[in-house]
This record gives C-alpha cells, sequence and structure tokens, in this order.
C-alpha cells in the first residue's frame, strides 16, 4: 500500500510517497503538466493524476494521506499523529527554504504494536 501526500514546496507543489507505516519512501515535484519522477517524460503519470485530486479535495498541505491504488481505487487517510509530525517537520524545512535542512528520511518512530513487546515464547 502506497499513501501520498501534496504538500508545497519551494518552486512547484510536492508529491510525498509513503509506505503503510508512514516512511517516506519517495518525493517528487509536482504540477498538472510536469513531473519530477521516473516517469516524467511519459504524458501522464500517478502523481499527475494525483495532484488535481489533492485539489478537488482540498487536502494541500493538511496532511491527509491519498492512498492511490493501481486499479484506480482512491481513499482518503486521515492525518495519522506520528506521520502528522513529521510532516510538520518536512514542513517547516520546506518553509526554511534551505535544502541543507532537507536531511534523509529517518523514519518516524512508530509505537510499538501489540505483541512485539519484549519475546513471548510458550514452551
Ligand atoms: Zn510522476
Amino acid at each position: 500500500m502506497s499513501l501520498y501526500t501534496l504538500t508545497t514546496g519551494t518552486s512547484a507543489w510536492t508529491i510525498k510517497k509513503f509506505d503503510e507505516d508512514y516512511n517516506l519512501e519517495s518525493e517528487y515535484d509536482v504540477d498538472e503538466a510536469t513531473c519530477t519522477c521516473p516517469r516524467a517524460d511519459k504524458p501522464s503519470c500517478r502523481h499527475r493524476q494525483m495532484f488535481t485530486e489533492f485539489f478537488h479535495r482540498d487536502h494541500v498541505d493538511d496532511g491527509w494521506f491519498l492512498e492511490f491504488d493501481a486499479n484506480g481505487e482512491h481513499k482518503w487517510h486521515p492525518p495519522a499523529e506520528e506521520a502528522q509530525a513529521v510532516l510538520k517537520e518536512q514542513l517547516e524545512a520546506t518553509a526554511a527554504g534551505r535544502p541543507e535542512n532537507l536531511q534523509p528520511a529517518t523514519p518516524p518512530s512508530i509505537p510499538s504494536r501489540p505483541g512485539t513487546l519484549g519475546i513471548r515464547r510458550r514452551i
């Protein structure tokens, strides 16, 4: 599952791609006509399709995630708390306008899932 957000970048809009644990996987500058992803030379790509969708739903910069499936199924996910914190950091880094602030993505601390705390072994 891939989740995407649209945020205002320095010179264009930025699409960020996350995995289901809200780890940042990649990001591209995008507008309705261009995209910096590997399919940039194609007439369109999923990011350019999403771009309009984000505006239609008014989910720019508000932390909502679009789950964009290859089958064309779109689902919206409200901002998760930890993801929002990461997004806020990224927005602040973007707002500062200094590329050196964009550190390599450090995974947000994900709360331990039940059952993963310690090792429980039944003998
Ligand atoms: Zn693209």
